[in-house]
C-alpha cells in the first residue's frame, strides 16, 4: 500500500500511534476506517477487488480519523456532544486537511 500522505506511524502528545490496514473493516463495521484511543492504534480499509475503495477515499478516511484525534485531544469536552464525535464537523475538517496535505509543495 503506497501513499503519499498516510505513514505507518507518528507520535502525538507522546503518545504513538500506528496505521495499519485491515482488510475486512468494511465488510465487518460498515466503515472504512476506525481509531482506537486506547491502544493508539489507526485502522483503514485498503483496496481490494472485493472492497473497491479509491486511493484518494482511503486518505480522505486517515484524514477523517486524524480529525477525530486531533479533536479529542483538544479536549474541548464542554460541548454536547464533544465535537470530536460529531461526523459532519469531522468530515468537513478532513476534507479540507486532505485538500492541504495533497497540495503542499516543499522546498527541494
Ligand atoms: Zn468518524
Amino acid at each position: 500500500m503506497s501513499n503519499q500522505i498516510i505513514p505507518k506511524s507518528f507520535q502525538v502528545l507522546g503518545h504513538k500511534y500506528r496505521i495499519s490496514y485491515k482488510n475486512d473493516l468494511g465488510y465487518n463495521d460498515g466503515c472504512l476506517g476506525r481509531i482506537n484511543f486506547s491502544t493508539k492504534d489507526i485502522h483503514l480499509q485498503p483496496f481490494k477487488d472485493s472492497y473497491p475503495v479509491a486511493p484518494t477515499e482511503v486518505e480522505q478516511t486517515y484524514c477523517h480519523e486524524l480529525v477525530h484525534l486531533i479533536l479529542k485531544e483538544s479536549h474541548e469536552d464542554c460541548y454536547d456532544p464533544p465535537l470530536h464525535s460529531r461526523e459532519a464537523l469531522v468530515d468537513r475538517i478532513a476534507s479540507v486537511l486532505h485538500q492541504i496535505l495533497k497540495t503542499s509543495k516543499y522546498e527541494k
